[in-house]
């Protein structure tokens, strides 16, 4: 997946994902990354988020849409990134499975479920403030 928050100088968020989908799908499955709240979600009162892994899985909890009903009720990108991975990782521990948050302030954040081959989830992040965009990973937990 290749999944994109942007915020704009209006402040407007826009999210959004492009996929491969996953190695021996069935013809015609449509997976979680073109399902508003499961692939991606944004409100521009809120903030924005974009999900990739496991989307048969992952799609049942609606990632995006909770990190970012998390963002609107306060809590930074991180710690929403954080909770609807937990939210998953409390019914199926070993998911693949990560996640990218920003808010209305351009504060951002990703997390991701720790599992064999999976520890740390790298992304990129590009802003007035810098030249270049700049790599950032964290660590999966
Ligand atoms: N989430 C995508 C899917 O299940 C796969 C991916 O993230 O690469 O189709």
């Amino acid at each position: 997946t290749i999944g994109m928050i942007v915020l704009d100088q209006h402040g407007h968020l826009a999210a959004g994902t492009s996929t491969n989908g996953l190695t021996h799908k069935i013809p015609g499955r449509v997976g979680d990354s073109p399902i508003v709240g499961a692939g991606a979600y944004a409100d521009s009162s809120a903030g924005a988020a974009s999900a990739t892994g496991d989307g048969d899985l992952m799609m049942r909890f609606l990632p995006s849409y909770l990190a970012v009903e998390l963002m609107r009720a306060g809590a930074d990108p991180s710690a929403a990134c954080k909770t609807a991975i937990s939210r998953i990782k409390r019914h199926y521990s070993d998911f693949f499975g990560a996640i990218i948050c920003a808010n209305t302030t351009g504060h951002y954040g990703a997390a991701c479920n720790k599992v064999p081959g999976l520890s740390q989830f790298h992304f990129m992040v590009s802003n007035p403030e810098s030249d270049i965009p700049l790599l950032k990973s964290v660590d999966c937990f």
